[in-house]
């Protein structure tokens, strides 16, 4: 087998040196209630910059695995998994943490599991549900054409609210108008907040933060309306950065405008996720939710996949297909 171990403990922005692929001798034979699962498609997301990654240990993360040697009745030959085993192209497991799919996929590609059917389709859903979205209601969202930004517009439209997203290129500029957003800027080449002030100059109701920094500061001190809501649901802005204490005003925006201002872990609602992926999928089905994946094939991809996370290189969800690994 292979994985990535962390070479060197992350400090500012992660590079190539943080990361080694090592190889790994499985056993010849499984002990009694073990299985061996070969990763099929694997996730990268930019909390793995974030939270502890133990040196010298494979990077973490969540894989979709199948069994391809058993001595676990409840695990048979060809299930499939999702489960939090790291960077592993192998990995042999006594079944805890092995997850089988909880809902039904019907013609839906597996990889999805690990996006819109996924972690990152929870936190869209749930995270839109946490900021009591009301049909006519503006709602803007940062990292617009990414993994959860991409679904968060999508069902706010749907849910009739007028969308605004920010993205990093005219290719996810464009992608997001096909969607249906209202209005996109590209803050590369925009200042997003005159942009915002020309589209929604009375403020937005609802800011969907999936980028902290300069965006989550500048929205709510001027652009957010009396008694809008600001769901905290990602900084990758700040994940690199040594410091991010540069803003204190903020404060009184919420203040004075009696903000709510909600701090968001999708894995709260975990129990419930069935439900969101059921209603989901069948808008998948219907076409009335447009799903886009970045596929690295390779396994010694993953690292090249995790990188491009923080230099906007994905459109949709980052996934890496591991063939012949
Ligand atoms: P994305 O698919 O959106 O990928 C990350 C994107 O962020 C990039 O493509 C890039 O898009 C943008 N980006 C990267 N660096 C910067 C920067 N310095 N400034 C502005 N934009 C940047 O990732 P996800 O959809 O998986 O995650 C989105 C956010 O949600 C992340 O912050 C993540 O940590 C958070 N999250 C939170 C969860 C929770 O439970 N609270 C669960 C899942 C995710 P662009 O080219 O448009 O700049």
């Amino acid at each position: 087998g292979k994985k990535y171990i962390l070479s060197k403990a992350f400090s500012g922005q992660a590079n190539d040196d943080n990361f080694q692929l090592v190889e790994f001798d499985l056993p010849d034979e499984l002990k009694e209630g073990e299985v061996l699962c070969q990763a099929v498609y694997l996730s990268v997301d930019p909390y793995m910059r974030l939270f502890p990654n133990t040196e010298g240990s494979p990077v973490i993360g969540e894989q979709l695995a199948e069994v391809i040697k058993t001595r676990n009745g409840e695990f048979p030959l060809a299930t499939l998994v999702l489960t939090k085993a790291g960077w592993q192209s192998h990995f042999i497991s006594n079944g805890e943490g092995l997850n089988p799919i909880r809902f039904d996929l019907g013609a839906t590609p597996i990889s999805y599991t690990l996006g819109a059917l996924g972690m990152p389709g929870a936190t869209a859903y749930f995270g839109l549900k946490k900021c009591d979205p009301k049909p006519n209601e503006i709602i803007c969202v940062s990292a617009a054409a990414g993994a959860v930004g991409s679904l968060v517009g999508q069902l706010a439209k749907i849910q009739g609210l007028t969308v605004i997203g920010f993205v990093g290129s005219e290719d996810k500029l464009n992608w997001c108008k096909e969607l249906g957003f209202d209005h996109v800027f590209n803050y590369k080449s925009s200042n997003f907040g005159e942009a915002l002030s020309q589209v929604a100059p009375n403020g937005v109701d609802i800011y969907f933060d999936n980028v902290g920094g300069d965006y989550y500061h500048t929205i709510i001190n001027k652009h957010m309306r009396k008694g809008g809501r600001v769901l905290v649901c990602g900084s990758i802005q700040t994940y690199q950065d040594k410091d991010t204490r540069k803003y204190d005003a903020t404060n009184v925006s919420v203040l004075m405008n009696e903000l709510s201002i909600y701090g968001f872990m999708c894995y709260s609602y975990y129990e419930q996720w069935p439900i969101a992926f059921t209603e989901m999928n069948k808008l998948i089905q219907e076409g009335r939710l447009k799903v886009k994946e970045q596929v690295y094939t390779g396994f010694e991809n993953m690292k090249e996949a995790f990188l491009g996370l923080f230099k906007g290189d994905n459109v949709g969800k980052a996934v890496v297909k591991t063939v012949n690994s």
